[in-house]
């Protein structure tokens, strides 16, 4: 079968509105941070975030950075967050000094779990940040009730889950931010950029203030800031691609749909309900599976069948070197973050797939799978 075509795990599509709106913003001779990166950032707004003020930055892990900051989180805070993510999430809470703090995930979702966050809050607690992992909102309503009980801030690690929603309210409306990456392979991209959806005016600008060295009027250095700075480049593309994101989500919908209805011998990714979920990714566990039972199945699918798949995340983030430093102190303490990081694996979902590369997906698995069991 070695003269199959690889179905790629991931697709961004960037056609040739994307290069006339870049070619635009060369030819006007002004490409820095301008009148593209604040019409983005109100259309990003009105179409994602039911209008919240919507502040650009150079990428996602920046808009993680610069929100934390602006909400005053430093050093002596304590920030919960999921250790099943990408580590930018816990980056982002070390790079301004203070502690990230992981607490265990759910089951089914793989989102953060109200009652593990719940029993690790302590006096030094300042926020809880649930990541929306695969594109499925995490528990806003358990999660704000627990923030309350301890009076701490939440904040949203939306990297991955633009338009997804809660009871018809989109992902990035509940917290004091909201973060949405843009990086080539998230939902929709600008090349690299991060969106940051503000609560209210004074996070909005203490966000703007630190992406430009602290400057509201030039030279005026209000804080000490960062060049943070989208440019009009990649917001002319970022707007393009804003206009196509909800056809995009509608399919990648009804490819996870097909996927659910034709695949054997994997758990397929719940939704709960009230949500809408907008696979970023399509996610499947192989119950009970080790490590390398997982690592055969994988290979198969990617050597034998040419199937892009991939392993979001293999390593949960406190047993990586850079941040084992805030492992919590029992390494039992995190049980279903463990099982996920061995049983999981995600399957193309995106828009380019066909027909064709769907019915290839799940004869893939079905085949793999059934074999090894
Ligand atoms: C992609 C991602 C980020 C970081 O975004 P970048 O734009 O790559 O900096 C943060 N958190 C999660 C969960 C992500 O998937």
């Amino acid at each position: 079968m070695s003269d199959l075509e690889m179905i790629p795990a991931a697709k961004p599509i960037i056609g040739e509105q994307e290069r006339a709106a870049v070619d635009a913003v060369l030819r006007s001779g002004m490409v820095a941070q301008g009148p593209q990166v604040a019409a983005f950032e109100e259309e990003f707004a009105r179409e994602l975030v039911d209008g919240r003020t919507c502040v650009a930055v150079n990428s996602g892990t920046s808009g993680l950075h610069l929100g934390l900051l602006a909400a005053g989180i430093g050093a002596g805070d304590e920030v919960i967050v999921p250790s099943f993510t990408f580590a930018a999430t816990a980056n982002s809470v070390a790079l301004t000094g203070a502690r990230p703090v992981f607490a265990d995930i759910t089951e089914d979702t793989f989102n953060l779990d109200p009652e593990s966050v719940r029993s690790v809050v302590t006096d030094a607690t300042a926020a809880i940040m649930p990541v929306h992992l695969y594109g499925h909102p995490a528990d806003m309503a358990g999660l704000a009730e627990v923030a309350d009980e301890a009076g701490v801030m939440v904040f949203e690690d939306a990297a991955q889950a633009h338009g997804a929603r809660i009871d018809g309210a989109p992902v990035g409306s509940f917290g004091t931010f909201g973060m949405f990456s843009l990086y080539p392979t998230k939902n929709m991209t600008s090349g690299e950029g991060g969106m940051v959806a503000c609560a209210d005016e004074e996070i909005a600008r203490g966000v703007r203030l630190l992406r430009n060295q602290g400057m509201e009027t030039q030279y005026a250095n209000e804080v000490v800031g960062l060049n943070n700075r989208m440019t009009d480049l990649h917001a002319a593309i970022g707007r393009v691609q804003l206009g196509k994101l909800s056809d995009w989500t509608a399919r990648r919908r009804e490819n996870a749909a097909w996927l659910d209805a034709h695949l054997e011998g994997v758990v397929v990714p719940p939704v709960r309900p009230g949500c809408e979920h907008v696979y970023h990714q399509y996610t499947v566990r192989l119950p009970g599976a080790s490590r390398e039972e997982r690592d055969a199945v994988v290979a198969a699918l990617r050597e034998e069948h040419k199937v892009g798949c991939g392993v979001y995340y293999p390593i949960p983030n406190h047993e990586l070197v850079s941040l084992a430093r805030f492992a919590p102190a029992d390494p039992e303490a995190l049980p279903v973050t463990a099982r996920a990081a061995a049983e999981v694996f995600s399957l193309p979902v995106h828009p380019s797939l066909t027909a064709e590369h769907l019915e290839r997906i799940a004869t893939a698995v079905n085949t793999v799978v059934g074999a090894g069991s």
